[in-house]
């Protein structure tokens, strides 16, 4: 199964904050949406770098509260890898395990069109797994 497969079953919605928000408007979208992490997106709508909860915590017990003042700039990782549309279930698997991380963006044609999460990945791997067992079943019933 394929990327666009997905974004055609859960949408092409994605939550975003600009690199100058502060962090506690950041955890305020965070909770409200019940996600893990934000795509951080400048002027020109392009992707600047990605928050995750992790970074916020990190953060948080390295200054204290008082950090939730400052930007998310200094907060978010700038490096962000991502994947487009044409990519498997098998090829976000290893990205994600690859970088020890829960998000990837989706990016086609220079623009934001998504973000699938580990849990999307696994709640495809699962429908998978159901209908291989399925099929199994009925093959062996002849
Ligand atoms: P996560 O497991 O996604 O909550 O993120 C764990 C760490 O990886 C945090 O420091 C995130 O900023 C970073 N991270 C999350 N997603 C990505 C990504 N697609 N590319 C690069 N870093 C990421």
């Amino acid at each position: 199964m394929s990327v666009s497969i997905i974004l055609a079953q859960k949408g092409n919605d994605v939550v975003t904050v600009t690199s100058q928000s502060t962090l506690a408007d950041a955890v305020e979208v965070l909770a409200a949406r019940k996600i893990g992490a934000v795509v951080v997106v400048d002027k020109g709508e392009t992707v600047c770098g990605i928050l995750s909860e992790r970074d916020i915590v990190r953060r948080i017990a390295e200054a204290g509260t008082e950090a939730l003042q400052g930007t998310v700039s200094n907060c978010m990782t700038s490096n962000v890898v991502s994947c487009d549309t044409s990519e498997t279930i098998d090829g976000l698997m290893e990205k994600m395990t690859a970088g020890r991380f829960r998000h990837l963006p989706v990016i086609e044609g220079g623009k934001l069109v998504g973000l699938i999460s580990i849990g999307d990945v696994v709640k495809r791997k699962i429908e998978q797994a159901e209908r291989d067992a399925d099929e199994m079943k009925r093959y062996i019933a002849g």
